[in-house]
């Protein structure tokens, strides 16, 4: 397996449009790393100039040690999953999954030989091998019994798993996948992350993994990489990334519900170690040391729906007074949309018991622990307490 090194790389299509700027990664070895963030973010053309399927404007990529610049994508020793499944609808499973294991001389030779049967007789030593690593993979995932099948008498989960079992035939140096799963429906797509979990934990192999689901991201990364507008916002352990977002990008983009985001003024009282956040019409009270010190005027609370919800008027926490306009009950959880007077609704997620009805206004709020302060604007940083 192998480590992969991206240094300053950057991608500047023909149009003059630049996709990537400057992206600096290190990928390790038997690390899953994932790459998220919204459609266009340039995550795809990262993958893709890993995989030696787009040239590189700037920068340098590093397969274990070695520049793969100019190397052509076939030469990389890297195996790619696609969203699409990329499989030979003419070829049966079987055929799909050996394709990629033939030597590449005498290839056409082979092909025929294969196709009239005598494939087998005139490669014995050769097609033994194929054939015992292609049932290993075919094990692996769970797809014995569709050799002999060809793509479209398949379900979408299992083009995918033959798509993955293309790739791991190979033992390549490092898997690439370009959002494996999107084509799946919602059930299948949680099934099949598990199973791609679990099999790079046995294979123990560099992954690359592109999507754009953030949840996607947050269950198979063992790091991941927050992009957005061809930058990187953030890198790390996705527990981390929750905890502490590098700013309101990727606060607002990890974590479902979103992060509520309240922007206001602080303004201080007169004579106490208390002050006054003003958002909505409301003034909330907020207590010095709550606040990091070094917190502008005009600010903008994040709080995470989950930290959020009703309460009595005299629990020392963030409260404000809201409406609550509708509620979504989930079965084992409910989300609130709670209207603070003026701007955006704020959500709250708890759990589905308590009788709360909608139209009411009630008091709401969340522990001081669980406030996030970030600088005003879009893509304001995290203003931290020791910063
Ligand atoms: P998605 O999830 O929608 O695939 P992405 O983050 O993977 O998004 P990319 O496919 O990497 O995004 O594309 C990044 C940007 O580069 C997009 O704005 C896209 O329109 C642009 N782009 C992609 N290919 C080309 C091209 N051949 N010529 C010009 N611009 C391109």
């Amino acid at each position: 397996m192998a480590e992969v090194l991206l240094e300053q790389v950057g991608k500047r299509y023909p149009s003059g449009f630049e996709a990537v700027k400057g992206v600096d990664l290190a990928i390790s070895d038997r690390e899953f790393l994932v790459l998220v963030g919204p459609s266009g973010c340039g995550k795809s053309t990262t993958l893709r100039m890993i995989a030696g399927l787009e040239d590189v404007s700037s920068g340098t990529i590093r397969i274990d040690g070695r520049v793969v610049n100019h190397v052509p994508a076939k030469d990389r020793d890297i195996a790619m999953v696609f969203q699409n499944y990329a499989l030979y609808p003419h070829m049966t499973v079987e055929q799909n999954l050996a394709f990629g294991l033939w030597p590449r001389r005498n290839y056409r030779r082979r092909w025929q030989a294969w196709i009239s049967g005598a494939y087998r007789r005139a490669y014995r030593d050769e097609s033994a091998q194929i054939q015992q690593r292609l049932q290993q993979a075919a094990a692996l995932l769970g797809i014995e019994d569709l050799l002999q099948r060809r793509p479209k008498e398949l379900s979408g989960g299992q083009r995918q798993r033959v798509a993955v079992g293309r790739a791991i035939v190979r033992s390549p140096k490092a898997f690439l996948f370009d959002e494996p799963l999107s084509n799946l429906d919602a059930k299948l797509r949680v099934e099949m992350r598990t199973e791609i979990k679990s099999l790079q934990r046995r294979l123990q192999a560099t992954s690359i993994y592109v999507t754009h689901d953030q949840e996607e991201a947050m269950t198979l990364a063992d790091r991941m990489v927050v992009m957005k507008d061809g930058l990187i916002q953030q890198i790390g352990a996705p527990e981390s990334v929750y905890a502490n977002p590098a700013n309101r990008f990727v606060a607002g983009f990890v974590g479902t519900p979103a992060m509520n985001f309240l922007t206001g003024r602080l303004e201080s009282h007169a004579e106490a170690k208390e002050l006054y956040f003003h958002w909505a019409g409301q003034r909330v009270p907020i207590p010095a040391a709550a606040i990091p010190p070094r917190a502008p005027r005009e600010l903008v609370i994040g709080i995470r729906p989950d930290a959020l919800g009703p309460q009595p008027q005299s629990a020392g926490s963030f409260q404000f007074r809201g409406q609550l306009r509708l509620q979504e009950n989930l079965g084992d959880r409910r989300d609130l949309f709670v209207d603070p007077g003026e701007g955006p609704q704020v959500v709250c997620r708890c759990l589905p018991e308590g009788p709360l009805v909608e139209g009411k206004e009630a008091v709401w709020g969340a522990s001081f622990e669980r406030l996030q302060f970030f600088e005003k604007g879009e893509a304001g940083r995290r203003i931290e307490f020791d910063s």
